[in-house]
């Protein structure tokens, strides 16, 4: 973040409504590039959002307001109690600004008058969801928060809610948006990218004068039209899955699935309670590399879940073989607390999950370096992160991997490439994570 931009502390007191006046007050300034401090001493300004209901949460907001003027000096009310201007300018004269209940544009309008918005084309940019932390050319796009499932090794449920889907067009536009500031690939994130609009009822929201439905699908295709790679983040091979692989095989999003399957032998799963597992994922799979060859398939694994026997784990191993899971990230379990599968009976001692997480990786070493060989020869495209000009290399990726957690194509004779290009290669060798490149012409 720019170090001027300007920081606002905020404190909320009263009933759940002040509460949605000061998320709305927020949300707003967030969206002119504001930040927020969770201090005083952090803060340029701060707004106390007040209650007046009864003489104790008038006493309290009066309070709040001083020690808020002691502690940073610039102090903006509004709320309830500042219905009673009078009284709190005789309490506090100093304080910038007072306005009543609901006001937000005169209390956006008194911040703008006392603390300027600072112009930052980084942080006008920012989605509602956060900052942008990644590099220019790729971004996160965040379609939902939240999860209607209830895995039992997995709190976030309980943490973020129920699947609560963003309205289509709000994502489309934020996508051209990134698009249009440079960015070369878009990250569709969320906990269960599958289960897109599910809670909107597929509510369709006015995109360019269109009437869009929120739904995988349709989101799949319109965010193909933009000038950008389209990489899907944990997507569960719900049936409907099947309908985005032509798109990928006809080249307008990345051939490329993150799909979170944990595990493979049927007793694990459902002692998970995992989404999806009752369909045949391992025909399903077949099925879509019959239409896309190219297919990428990342996933993740926990082994030593409780309950799992040497034959689960044996079951696990060759299905990740049949399967040919490109990309493997593996965790051993661990209870968190507050989940329900710490109930579950049969826990895998130390030594065993160690054992098998080592064997997993082995497995999943020589299925990646299988894979990768495969590609020694092809022309592709590589979107670069880093060049290393010391050593005449660039760092860069291909279709089928995804920043920070696949692998690389390392490109040779790299001189005059920058992060952010798309360069066209000819790949010329592989180990049993990266490619090795050439320019094409060089
Ligand atoms: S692990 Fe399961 S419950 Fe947790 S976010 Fe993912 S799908 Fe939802």
């Amino acid at each position: 973040m720019n170090h001027q931009t300007p920081k606002i502390g905020l404190v909320s007191l009263g009933c759940p409504k002040a509460l949605v006046d000061s998320e709305r007050i927020l949300t707003t300034l967030r969206a002119q590039g504001y930040a927020f401090s969770r201090d005083y001493e952090g803060a340029d300004m701060v707004i106390v959002n007040t209650c007046g209901f009864l003489d104790s949460a008038k006493a309290e907001s009066l309070e709040a307001i001083g020690e808020a003027l002691a502690e940073n000096g610039k102090v903006i009310v509004t709320g309830c109690l500042g219905v009673e201007e009078s009284l709190i300018r005789e309490t506090h004269p100093s304080v910038l600004s007072v306005t009543g209940p609901h006001q937000y544009e005169a209390v956006v309008a008194a911040v703008h008058q006392h603390l300027p918005p600072v112009p930052n084309r980084f942080v006008d940019l920012v989605p509602e969801q956060g900052l942008r932390l990644t590099p220019k050319h790729y971004a996160y796009l965040k379609i939902s928060e939240g999860c209607n499932n209830r895995c039992s090794f997995c709190i976030i449920p309980q943490i973020r809610g129920d699947l609560a889907s963003r309205p289509i067009a709000s994502v489309l536009y934020e996508a051209e948006r990134l698009v249009k500031a440079g960015v070369k690939e878009i990250l569709v994130i969320s906990q269960d990218t599958s289960a897109y609009g599910l809670d909107l009822r597929y509510a369709p929201s006015p995109y360019h004068g269109r009437q869009v439905e929120a739904r995988l699908q349709t989101l799949a295709e319109e965010l193909g039209q933009l000038d950008a790679w389209v990489r899907l983040h944990y997507v569960y091979p719900y049936p409907h899955v099947d309908g985005i692989i032509p798109l990928m095989a006809e080249g307008k999003i990345l051939p490329y699935l993150d799909i979170p399957f944990q595990h493979a032998a049927p007793s694990v799963l459902k002692a998970m309670r995992r989404p999806a597992n009752q369909v045949k994922t391992l025909d399903r799979i077949k099925a879509w590399r019959a239409i896309c060859p190219d297919l990428a398939i990342r996933s993740n694994f926990i082994v030593g879940f409780p309950g799992e026997t040497d034959a689960d784990f044996e079951f696990l191993l060759d299905w990740l073989e049949e399967a040919e899971i490109d990309r493997i990230g593996c965790f051993e379990y661990e209870p968190v607390t507050g989940a329900t599968a710490n109930e579950l009976e049969g826990i895998v001692p130390d030594e065993v999950r160690r054992e098998r997480y080592e064997r997993l990786m082995e497995v999943a070493q020589d299925i990646s370096a299988h894979r990768l060989s495969q590609r020694v020869g092809r022309t592709i495209e590589a979107l670069v992160d880093d060049v290393r000009p010391a050593e005449n290399i660039a760092l860069a990726r291909s279709q089928w991997d995804a920043p920070e957690i696949d692998g690389q194509v390392i490109i040779a004779n790299a001189a005059g490439i920058k992060p952010g290009d798309m360069v066209t290669v000819t790949v010329t060798g592989s180990d049993e994570y990266d490619l090795f490149a050439t320019p094409v012409g060089r």
